[in-house]
């Protein structure tokens, strides 16, 4: 049974003739979604609530509490939806992130909160208006592009320099598995920070990782999470002895997108059904990630405009190691890059023996391909 703000028109037709496969959730309204999926278990039983992405959370972990269901505190779920209040809880529990200042106006004097910063809305997601300043004409300008998108407080963090990973983890009564790190190999540092490549198992030393299992599990106490899948973000400066990893954000759902199909468990299980398995209270056997190296590039939008066509795509295909390119704009839709987009044009995915072989197999696929913008 699907939840969705609208029901398909398709599900709208199946409701009429009695086999119903869809319910229309208010999903920006949490405690009316609840009300409707209580309504729902009263009329023909639910066995278990997963939100699918940022915006059902909050509905999701609010019908399982009322329904009784291993669930995340809705508290805990409305903190990973805003950026200061999740900061604000990082720092109460002292896990390490950047220092940050919520500003309703005006922006921190420069003299007690050095550059470079990074301003962001607190209730975004995708690196939507996340902008890097490094003096406070850069800081104004940003400032005011953020206010234009969106009408909460800005946050105005340090930058912190030095490498970012992906964390995918599942919570099972407080205790976090992390089932991959993926490696950020492209470089983000700003002004935009547009995510393109993810290649798991991640190149960095063991210890390192360690440590970054540790923080992830340490932020997801911090904010009272205790079930079911985390996407945490997290940069290290400097890796080696004394490397420090910063929690730069936490979300309470699975990898975003189509990027969940770059990762098999066990004997060819997607994350998708280890996420429902656990749902449900079954048993999650084996949670290793299979072994080889897969990955994904999130195609960024080079530049605004009407997009006309994506040629090279049977070229991209074509390329060793790729295993699928999906664009997920259709022609003659009007394209806007970040930070004011919340879009990418498409993913392209990658399997090889080892991550290198997959970064190359995924930047020789992205080269091949023309995008053409009126
Ligand atoms: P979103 O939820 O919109 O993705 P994030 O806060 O995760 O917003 O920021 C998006 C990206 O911007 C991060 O993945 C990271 O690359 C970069 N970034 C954000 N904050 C910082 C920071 N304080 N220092 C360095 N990079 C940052």
């Amino acid at each position: 049974m699907v939840g969705s703000d609208e029901l398909p028109v398709l599900m709208e037709a199946a409701k009429d003739r009695g086999s119903e496969r869809a319910v229309a959730l208010p999903l920006d309204d949490p405690g009316a979604a609840a009300d409707l999926i209580v309504a729902l278990d009263d009329r023909r039983g639910v066995d278990a609530v997963v939100a699918v992405d940022d915006r059902g959370v909050l509905a999701a972990a609010t019908a399982g509490e009322r329904l009784g269901f291993p669930h995340n505190p809705p508290d805990a779920v409305a903190a990973t939806r805003d950026k200061a209040a999740m900061r604000r809880a990082l720092a109460a529990a002292e896990v390490p992130q950047p220092a940050f200042v919520v500003s309703e106006d005006g922006l921190p004097d420069p003299a007690d909160f050095p550059f470079p910063w990074v301003l962001k809305p607190v209730d975004r997601s995708g690196s939507q208006g996340v902008i890097r300043a490094d003096d406070l004409d850069a800081a104004h300008a940003a400032a005011a592009r953020v206010r234009a998108l969106c009408d909460g407080p800005l946050l105005v963090e340090q930058y912190v320099p030095g490498i970012e990973v992906a964390v995918e983890g599942l919570l099972r009564d407080g205790e976090l598995t992390v089932l991959a790190v993926f490696d950020k190999p492209d470089a983000l540092e700003g002004p935009y920070f547009e995510e393109t490549i993810y290649v798991t198992p991640s190149r960095l030393p063991d210890e390192t990782l360690g440590r970054v299992g540790v923080v992830a599990a340490r932020a997801c106490a911090a904010l009272g999470l205790a079930e079911g899948p985390v996407h945490a973000e997290l940069r290290i400066d400097e890796v080696g002895d004394g490397d420090h990893v910063h929690v730069i954000e936490v979300a309470a759902r699975s990898i975003g997108g189509l990027c969940a199909r770059t990762l098999r468990f066990g004997a060819g299980i997607a994350l998708e059904e280890l996420v429902l398995r656990h749902a449900l209270g079954m048993p999650l056997d084996d949670v290793a990630r299979e072994t080889g190296a897969s990955g994904v590039m999130m195609l960024p939008i080079p530049a605004a405009g009407t997009l006309r066509e994506v040629r090279g795509r049977d070229a991209a295909r074509a390329v060793p190691g790729v295993t699928g390119l999906e664009i997920t704009i259709p022609p003659g839709r009007a394209v806007v890059p970040l930070p004011e987009g919340d879009r990418y044009l498409g993913f392209v995915f990658a399997r090889g023996d080892t991550p290198a072989a997959v970064e190359t197999a995924l930047r020789t696929a992205h080269a091949t391909l023309e995008i053409d913008l009126a």
